[in-house]
């Protein structure tokens, strides 16, 4: 019974790592929702389940799962994934939806990689499932290849740490010691991104985690203006990022090289920043004034001043500044400033939400 129980919990490690990787999913989390997002209760509430904040988050999980998909909810999960077009999805659960989601975005990972590529991580000892952490680190393929191995094995060591220390509530996240709150972080599938664990200071049920997935993947055409259904994240706003010690503070998106990249919303140009760092600020923006980053350019083509409108080309992707892997960083941060919440925030995100704007991006 205890062989079958540890398999369950016990993974297959990459590289001969001796530290335990554990799958999260099957750890009971005892945090009340209460100590959580309100988007909890709030979905208990929207699907009749008297409201109790005692609840804890395993036991609201276990309950979410039987719940049928809203429309919308199949709706948004046909376009993340195109292969669901012509199924019939009417018997879903939110338990349906996530298995399924975990099992395809599992496949998505391995079509990041060619051939000779998937060979040379096979050489190497290093697990498709792994090259999740790498690319969060690393965003491309080539560069994820040019590390060498003891730089590999140290990331995918420290994120089986990191799941270990958060899923036991100990007070060690690695590298630093400090006092997160048990239960910070949530472990919870990103639909077209994977599993990872999500700060709690943002919406993190299940349904919130595919409208803001298709978000991104909105955020995502306008910023390559391309028509491409795959969302091409390798590194989401609020989940726990090893090289930040914490919190991302914005979406990493990874296509290629040095395509161009387009405003996904308007705005003046500002003067200033780190190398490769174009922000552009809107005065009028919904709700605040905001300033939109742009990260790791390679090449900016406007200048500071200078107004832009959505889809303006303004640059090329890169990997300049505090980069590794040719990516964009993308950031919403309040007011007009060039300076960025990064690295020493530690386990809250001080920026904006980029999910809560996409609805503003238009068609
Ligand atoms: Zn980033």
């Amino acid at each position: 019974m205890n062989t079958i129980l540890l398999a369950d919990i016990l993974m297959p490690t990459s590289m001969g790592i001796q530290t335990p990787k554990i799958n999260v999913e099957r750890i009971t989390n005892n945090t009340p929702i209460s100590e959580l997002s309100g988007a909890f209760l709030d979905s208990l509430v929207t699907h009749g389940v008297k409201a109790a904040g005692s609840m804890t988050y395993s036991e609201f999980k276990a309950i979410e799962a039987t719940w049928p998909l809203t429309a919308e909810g199949i709706r948004i999960l046909k376009e993340l994934y195109p292969e669901l077009s012509n199924t019939d999805m009417s018997t879903w659960t939110y338990g349906t939806s996530e298995a399924y989601c975990s099992q395809a975005d599992k496949r998505n990972l391995a079509k990041r990689f060619s051939d000779e590529q998937l060979r040379k991580l096979n050489d190497r000892g290093i697990r498709i499932e792994d090259t999740f952490y790498l690319f969060k680190e690393f965003h491309d393929p080539e560069t994820i290849l040019a590390q060498s191995d003891e730089t590999l094995k140290g990331v995918i060591e420290g994120y089986y740490k990191a799941n270990l220390s958060m899923s036991l509530g100990t007070q060690t996240v690695i590298g630093i010691q400090s006092d997160p709150p048990p239960g910070y972080y949530t472990y919870l599938n990103f639909p077209g991104y994977g599993y990872d664990w999500f700060s709690n200071d943002i919406a993190t049920t299940d349904y919130w985690m595919s409208i803001q997935s298709a978000r991104a993947l909105r955020t995502q055409q306008v910023l390559y203006s391309s028509t491409d259904t795959n969302l091409h994240c390798t590194n989401m706003y609020g989940t726990y990022s090893q090289s930040q010690n914490g919190a991302h503070e914005g979406i990493d998106f990874a296509i290629g090289t040095t395509p161009s990249i387009y405003a996904t919303f308007r705005g003046v140009v500002l003067s200033g920043g780190q190398t490769g760092q174009l922000s552009v600020y809107d005065a009028n923006a919904p709700e605040q004034p905001k300033t939109y980053t742009y990260l790791h350019m390679s090449y900016k083509a406007v200048s500071p001043g200078s107004n832009v409108a959505p889809y303006d080309y303004v640059g090329n992707q890169g990997n300049v500044g505090n980069a590794t892997g040719y990516h964009v960083h993308f950031e919403v941060e309040a007011g007009s400033t060039t300076a960025l919440h990064s690295e020493l925030n530690e386990h809250h995100v001080q920026s904006l939400s980029p999910y809560q704007l996409q609805s503003y991006i238009g068609p």
